[in-house]
């Protein structure tokens, strides 16, 4: 359904993202002239001709090259929705990627990578720390279909990757580096133009090395890595780009090669998102760049507020990384912005970090991130419990600590909160 006739210019002038969000991939005359593209709530579609059909299901199962003027017919929405269609070219503008596909969450976009690009023997090194379930798929599920998985700890830089490789023979196994960068909950920064050097270094004519990013945090908006050498770049939608916490969705980005390779696994998997998902999002990227603006304005004096404040020993926040920080030029190379992801160690230990978090009134106690409502929650007994004590303390989780995920409120109304459930402490 893919309009070639769409265009992202007027003449010379390119137009932004945030002014396609209402437009892009979807013509009012499909459907009788609604300006807002319905739901697709269909799980089949009628073809004008049994020859069409054909011909769809030939591009479909790769029975034949596609013709230049051929884009993939609408057959069943296990393959292909409008509703997700629009929503995937939609979404390639922020990052400026070749092609996307929607997934049903985040890790079922994170599975369906892996197991379209991994293959028993073959070798995934990843960042530490990294998002619980994906450490899951990666710690327990993955090796029990032969793949090695790698840890390597975001805060030693190359040489903490080249250390996970030396071992045996994993350089020529290597298969995947995958990064999530800012690392959650202390927002370390993992250079993704290094690992693309690694992985260009460890690419031989049969066997191509993908960079995998996570993109969560900071993405669509604040950093971009198909520009620092990535293949792949992976989203929860639920956070950001959803942005209302009532929906649960993942994307996947990259090259047209690719992403073709993925949405076939994604037809065998049935691991798509629905017409309604679709349409949610549809709805949310309109005010993305809003909300994403408006939370990273409030962050800043959020963290500012904390790092003044008597109770409180250690924030982490981007936008305070010093020149002297190891991770300050990969932030100026990297990152557009700080974003609205601020962790700090209240002063003391679990109790006193418990006590905020039952007092305060504005911002919830909850998980997940990125919604228009600010939420607090305590990563070494949430999030991250399942990492063993002594990793939590490899990895700055410890018992003081508070991730907050900032909104929309009004900065100074979140301060005042935190102000009063601060006296708690
Ligand atoms: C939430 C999250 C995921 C998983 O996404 P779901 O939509 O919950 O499946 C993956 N990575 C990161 C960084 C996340 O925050």
């Amino acid at each position: 359904m893919k309009d070639p006739s769409d265009k992202r210019t007027l003449g010379d002038h390119v137009l932004s993202p945030e002014s396609l969000m209402m437009s892009y991939g979807y013509r009012p005359e499909w459907s009788e002239g609604a300006v807002k593209p319905p739901i697709f709530q269909t799980s089949t579609f009628a073809f004008r001709t049994a020859e069409e059909g054909k011909a769809f299901f030939e591009i479909a199962y790769g029975l034949r090259e596609r013709r230049n003027d051929e884009t993939l017919g609408l057959i069943y929405s296990r393959l292909n929705n409008p509703s997700l269609e629009i929503l995937e070219d939609r979404l390639t503008l922020w990052d400026d990627a070749e092609a996307a596909a929607s997934f049903e969450s985040g890790m079922a976009s994170i599975a369906t990578t892996a197991f379209t690009f991994l293959r028993p023997g073959d070798v995934l090194a990843f960042s530490e720390p990294i998002y619980g379930g994906t450490e899951y798929l990666f710690h327990v599920i993955l090796p029990e279909f032969g793949i090695e998985t790698v840890p390597f700890p975001a805060v030693e830089g190359r040489a903490g990757l080249e250390a996970a490789l030396s071992e045996g023979d994993r350089r020529e196994r290597l298969a995947m580096i995958y990064v999530e960068t800012p690392a959650n909950p202390t927002n370390r920064l993992v250079d993704i133009g290094m690992c693309a050097e690694v992985a260009r270094e460890c690419t031989t004519e049969d066997r191509r090395v993908l960079v995998a990013v996570d993109n969560t945090f900071l993405g669509p908006l604040w950093q971009h890595p198909l520009k620092h050498g990535a293949d792949l770049v992976l989203y929860s939608l639920t956070k950001f780009v959803g942005g209302h916490s009532d929906l649960i969705a993942g994307a996947v980005l990259g090259s047209d090669d690719l992403i073709t390779r993925l949405k076939a696994t994604r037809t065998f998997f049935g691991s798509m998102a629905g017409p309604w998902t679709g349409w949610l999002l549809l709805r949310s990227l309109e005010t993305l760049k809003l909300r994403m603006t408006s939370q990273m304005k409030n962050a800043r004096y959020v963290a500012d507020y904390l790092l003044d404040h008597p109770k409180v020993d250690r924030v982490y926040y981007l936008g305070h990384l010093g020149e002297n920080d190891p991770d300050f030029e990969t932030y100026r190379r990297q990152c557009l912005s700080p974003g609205s992801m601020i962790s700090f160690e209240v002063r003391g230990g679990e109790a006193e970090a418990f006590r905020l978090l039952n007092h305060l009134q504005l911002t919830k106690l909850a998980v997940s991130l990125g919604g228009t409502e600010s939420l607090a929650e305590h990563p070494a007994s949430m999030t991250h419990s399942d990492v063993p004590p002594a990793d939590q303390a490899r990895m700055g989780i410890t018992p003081a600590l508070v991730r907050l995920s900032v909104g929309v409120e009004n900065p100074q109304d979140l301060i005042a909160d935190l102000s009063q459930a601060l006296e708690h402490v």
